[in-house]
């Protein structure tokens, strides 16, 4: 059987913020935020504010605002990063390779011939993060 939605998951601490993330992007359903430890610059995460582990118990009413979202970051991010492509992924429990347990999508701007760093590898400087955040706003905006 799979666990209950924790309300302390850290995704859920950073939307009530209670801890700090580098914000692109926020409106009534969704926030987007750059991932700690990108797998490529500019990895950007998009989460709806309603809770659920992930997309097996997501209300269906969560995805249209989501992925109006993701398509937005994906466009500012790919803009911003000058990126030839990007990667959508969104992971389903421990199996899939989930480690954070509320729905989530990453976007990440892809380069030709750069491969995708590994998953929650190293930690990036905050500043770096600050640095894309800026850009990936700033294409958002225009
Ligand atoms: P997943 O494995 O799909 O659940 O992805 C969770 C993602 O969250 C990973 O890519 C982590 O690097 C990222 N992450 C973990 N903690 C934080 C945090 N405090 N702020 C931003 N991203 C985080």
């Amino acid at each position: 059987m799979t666990a209950a939605y924790d309300t302390d998951n850290i995704f859920a601490k950073i939307l009530r913020g209670e801890i700090p993330s580098h914000r692109v992007y926020e409106d009534d359903a969704v926030v987007a935020f750059m991932d700690v430890m990108p797998q490529g610059p500019g990895h950007t995460l998009v989460v709806p504010k309603a809770p659920s582990r992930n997309l097996l118990d997501a209300n269906p009413s969560t995805f249209g605002p989501l992925f109006t979202v993701v398509q937005k970051v994906a466009l500012a991010a790919k803009k911003a990063l000058n990126a030839d492509g990007v990667t959508v992924l969104q992971f389903n429990e421990p199996a899939s390779g989930q480690t954070v347990y509320h729905l989530h999508v990453h976007v990440i701007p892809r380069f030709d011939g750069i491969p995708l760093k590994p998953h929650t590898g190293a930690m990036e400087k905050p500043e770096v993060l600050a640095e894309n955040a800026g850009k990936i706003r700033a294409a958002l905006g225009s």
